[in-house]
């Protein structure tokens, strides 16, 4: 079993961000509070499963939100993101505990995904589309309502909707393979080597066309001299 971390160092490889990258739980963080520099996204909608640690009452919900705060300075050349996941608690129990949901491999994998997406668009500047975000995807059936008054996201008011603009990116279904293609063309080493990071990039282009110009002209004068010369004999 893959940790969110093991996921997210391979997504981070994966969608070609050069520089590194840590994630780290952290339970503390809010919405809309953030340190100066940060960035926020959340992930809404998330299918997660609960088991109930005082009476292995066991559920899903197709509601789970997870936070992420990110940061990346320029001056380390590195970035890191804290993240909460937001905890429901059991409805069979008269004082529940807030329990942590487990998430497939699969939906880690795609909520990190959409996580790095955050990150290359926040961080680095690249376009991304909000349909480029992956469906965090249902795989199984989810019985009732939402319960709100057992719901660690409810309480803190993060599980109202914020934009039906989001809201709908959200539910756009988006194919499983066109979302391998999308970052391929991204090469981010411009802007990630322009602060402190050694070039490595497209100069020798601009090298190439250097060489061209000087070769020609020193043609051009060796003509000259040769004329000049073959004149001067004369
Ligand atoms: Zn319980
Ligand atoms: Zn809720």
């Amino acid at each position: 079993m893959k940790t969110w971390k093991d996921i997210f160092m391979e997504k981070v490889k994966e969608m070609h961000v050069t520089e590194p990258w840590i994630l780290q739980e952290d339970n503390t963080i809010q919405v809309n509070i953030l340190k100066p520099g940060w960035k926020e996204f959340m992930q809404r909608r998330a299918f997660g499963r609960f088991q109930c640690s005082q009476c292995w009452h066991k559920w899903s919900s197709a509601k789970v939100h997870i936070l992420f705060h990110m940061h990346r300075s320029r001056r380390q050349c590195q970035g890191a993101v804290r993240m909460r996941v937001f905890r429901q608690a059991c409805r069979q129990c008269p004082d529940p505990q807030l329990e942590e949901p487990d998430f497939s491999q699969e939906n880690m994998a795609r909520i990190l995904n959409n996580l790095v997406l955050k990150i290359l668009q926040e961080c680095y500047h690249v376009p991304v589309q909000p349909s480029d975000l992956v469906e965090v995807v249902v795989d199984a059936p989810v019985a009732g309502p939402h319960d709100s008054a057992r719901c660690e996201g409810c309480q803190l008011g993060v599980c109202r909707e914020p934009r039906p603009a989001q809201a709908s990116a959200a539910s756009t279904r988006v194919k499983k393979a066109s979302t391998h293609r999308i970052w391929r063309g991204w090469d981010l080493t411009p802007q990630a080597t322009q602060t402190c990071c050694p070039p490595s990039f497209s100069s020798t282009s601009l090298w190439k066309r250097y060489c061209c110009i000087g070769g020609c002209l020193l043609c051009v004068l060796a003509v000259l001299l040769f004329v000049l010369l073959y004149f001067t004999n004369k």
